[in-house]
């Protein structure tokens, strides 16, 4: 079985000291590679730096919403100059979005709009943090004229919202959320969606999945979260693998055999 975390904060100080060895365990369950989102300029260089160190790893750039405040127009230059450059190993723009929770929606918004239209500029994925923002997201890509690849990370929500995203072409990242019994809706939305939408994700080391200690989650549990997904729709996880394998690949625009090359 072969598997990609697509949104793993690999870079986070949680894992200095223990990197080699959680990559080492996940490869050892399966795991072929992952990708490492950016959240705020000053982490680009390290998230660069971390992915090209080890084969199979790979990057995103981008702006999150609970950190626009901390940045300028000049970082967008700089974030479109360094992405114009194209390194091999950087796949997406992000993350960046919005987040209801945490900040205030009219500061997030022009950023992420001046992310979506980057990604539209440069034909590169997208990768979006939404919460309890799904409705305006549908509505800036809508209005943006969204055609392009992207991936709603993390995904929370009832089957409508996802479905919405789904017709928009967004990828549904699938993590820890459906490993807790509570999770309902979610469980619900994701166990309706098409196979062909859905992508594994861990976002390591937060959204710890049942049973794993807050703030201690790990591209090595991607297995389990597929085991519970395959669970909720009743088909085998070795059934299932492949297809998340195609579908995280049209994502980040790999072919099968170039992942993280
Ligand atoms: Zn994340």
């Amino acid at each position: 079985m072969q598997l990609i975390d697509a949104h793993c904060h690999f870079d986070f100080p949680y894992f200095d000291g223990h990197r080699d060895e959680e990559l080492e365990l996940a490869r050892s369950r399966g795991l072929r590679g992952l990708v490492i989102p950016g959240v705020r300029r000053p982490d680009w260089a390290r998230v660069r730096k971390i992915a090209e160190a080890y084969d199979g790893l790979s990057y995103c750039l981008g702006i999150h919403p609970w950190f626009v405040g901390e940045h300028s127009r000049h970082d967008l230059v700089e974030l479109r100059r360094l992405l114009e450059v194209s390194p091999d190993r950087c796949v997406a723009i992000g993350e960046c979005g919005l987040d209801r929770l945490r900040g205030n929606l009219d500061d997030q918004l022009p950023w992420f709009e001046a992310q979506v239209e980057l990604a539209q500029a440069l034909d590169m994925a997208l990768v979006i943090h939404s919460v309890k923002t799904h409705d305006e997201v549908v509505s800036l890509l809508n209005r943006l004229r969204w055609g392009g690849r992207a991936l709603i990370h993390g995904f929370s929500g009832s089957f409508q919202q996802a479905r919405k995203l789904v017709d928009l072409g967004c990828y549904i990242g699938v993590g820890g959320v459906i490993t807790h019994p509570r999770a309902h809706k979610t469980r619900d939305a994701i166990s309706k969606l098409p196979a062909e939408s859905l992508v594994l994700e861990t976002d390591a080391p937060d959204m710890a999945p049942e049973g794993v200690p807050k703030g201690q989650n790990s591209p090595r549990y991607l297995p389990d979260i597929l085991g519970v997904l395959a669970g909720i729709r009743t088909v085998p996880s070795q059934e299932l693998a492949p297809i998340l394998l195609q579908n995280v690949c049209r994502l980040y625009g790999w072919s099968g055999t170039q992942v993280g090359e």
